[in-house]
């Protein structure tokens, strides 16, 4: 009643006072990068005070379980790196991120309990872990929004219920070529986030980032991803990938993409616009096919779990004790694999590169994986979680879709794929150089 007699700009006068700030938490996961992030663009519109976080998740006590491979220091280095130019991102434009460690669980509740909030934005993973993650948040009582966000690809575009994805690649393909399917344009950096709320007791547990530079090849973050992604197209090097993607040597044979993709330095779809663009400039050929073509894979991997045909991939150690892997993994073959020393030259070449780099190309992947598998006779799961632990690159998705398509595991119905060491040898390294490389 007395509402009525209040004139409009009255009214709105007393709504403003007592409207309530919104605060949220954004939760870096593998989406460290401000531009083309549709989730953090989102919290940063709906909130009036957001506090961006990073947790690290890396469990101490089975990374230090000398049964099981550890997560190597050079991926952990690559990780600050990129938490490192997110925060110095964050801060030119007014933020900064808070850099946690611990059980996840417990560090919301403290932020719930500090911020008087329990809304939380982050990217969807649909991943084993992950997925355990959310859903305990919300049985906790937290109010979280998550976007599905790492892929090129809209999967609400596709021509098919995701649930009814197909079991071969070629035939996921063709039906998006078919569509003339496109990535929706990637999103701009916002240009003003929202103030970080008072909460002095949670920066003082923020960890340091500051990170000492070395001499390496590959760094990680979002600042390095964009040069890198720059000069790729600049230099033109993808006219001429389809020729060179199956070398081993060197920094230009392939994109080197996945690296800054993994952690979400970049996205995907910021690479398909750079491509499209390059396409417009220069015209389309054979390599920039083959690129999307190859992106494709990615989130044909993607779309995989998306949809619940395979079974979530696992990010963690923390399962494999139930299934008796430990054995496999103190086991001499395994030791003889993992540090380049089966006696295989070509073989003992793509291990060693790959504990020396953190990197190793696709080729080199496929060879040592099938030897592992087939050669070794090993678990794949075990050749699989050594990958995880080694790769800058590392992707649940695309780790274990590659895993399980070389193995047989997976739901194409073909057995599997094994390469013939040798012919592989006398094609990839006919000279012995890539080999004379690493094992010198
Ligand atoms: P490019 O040849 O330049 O390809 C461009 C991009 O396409 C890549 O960055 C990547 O995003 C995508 N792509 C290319 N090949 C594949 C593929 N086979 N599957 C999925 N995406 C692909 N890739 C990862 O990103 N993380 C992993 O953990 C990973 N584990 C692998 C494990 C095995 C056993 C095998 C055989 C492959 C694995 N791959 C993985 C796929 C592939 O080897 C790498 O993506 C590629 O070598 C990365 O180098 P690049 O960026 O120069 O690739």
């Amino acid at each position: 009643m007395v509402l009525m007699r209040l004139t409009s700009s009255k009214i709105f006068k007393i709504q403003m006072t007592i409207k309530k700030i919104n605060t949220a938490i954004y939760w870096f996961r593998n989406d460290l990068r401000l531009s083309d992030n549709p989730a953090f663009t989102l919290a940063c519109k709906n909130t009036d005070l957001l506090l961006p976080i990073y947790i690290n998740l890396i469990n101490p006590a089975i990374n230090s379980e000398p049964s099981y491979p550890q997560i190597s220091k050079q991926r952990i280095n690559f990780l600050h790196e990129s938490l490192n130019d997110l925060n110095k991102r964050l801060k030119g434009l007014g933020s900064r991120l808070v850099y946690l460690a611990g059980d996840y669980l417990k560090i919301f509740q403290a932020l719930r309990d500090e911020l008087g909030t329990n809304l939380i934005y982050c990217e969807q993973i649909e991943a084993a872990e992950e997925l355990k993650q959310v859903a305990q948040l919300i049985d906790s009582g937290f109010d979280v929004k998550f976007i599905w966000q790492s892929s090129m690809l809209d999967p609400q575009s596709l021509p098919f219920e995701l649930e009814l994805m197909p079991s071969v690649f070629t035939q996921f393909r063709l039906r998006v070529e078919k569509h003339k399917l496109k990535f929706t344009e990637p999103l701009n950096t916002p240009q003003t986030l929202p103030a970080l709320p008072a909460c002095e007791a949670i920066l003082k547990q923020s960890i340091n980032l500051d990170t000492v530079a070395s001499d390496k090849p590959f760094y990680g973050g979002e600042s390095k991803a964009t040069a890198h992604v720059e000069q790729y197209f600049a230099r033109r090097l993808v006219d001429s990938y389809k020729k060179t993607r199956n070398q081993l040597i060197g920094m230009d044979y392939s994109s080197k993409f996945s690296l800054w993709l993994a952690l979400g330095c970049c996205s995907a779809r910021s690479i398909a616009k750079k491509l499209l663009d390059y396409e417009h400039e220069f015209g389309a050929n054979e390599g920039t096919y083959w690129l999307w073509f190859e992106l494709l894979w990615r989130d044909y991997f993607r779309f995989l779990n998306l949809g619940k045909v395979v079974k979530n991939p696992q990010n963690h150690f923390s399962d494999f004790p139930s299934e008796g892997l430990g054995e496999d993994f103190r086991s001499i073959k395994f030791k003889r694999w993992s540090n380049g020393y089966t006696g295989q030259s070509f073989v003992d070449a793509g291990m060693r590169e790959l504990l020396s780099n953190g990197y190793l190309s696709n080729r080199m992947r496929q060879i040592v994986a099938s030897y592992w598998i087939y050669d070794l006779n090993g678990n794949w799961r075990v050749g699989e979680a050594w990958f995880r632990s080694q790769l800058l690159d590392y992707d649940v998705y695309s780790n274990q879709g590659n895993w399980q398509y070389i193995s047989g595991a997976g739901i194409d119905h073909q057995g599997g794929r094994r390469f013939n060491i040798t012919k592989q040898e006398q094609e990839h390294d006919p000279n012995g150089v890539y080999q004379k490389i690493w094992l010198d």
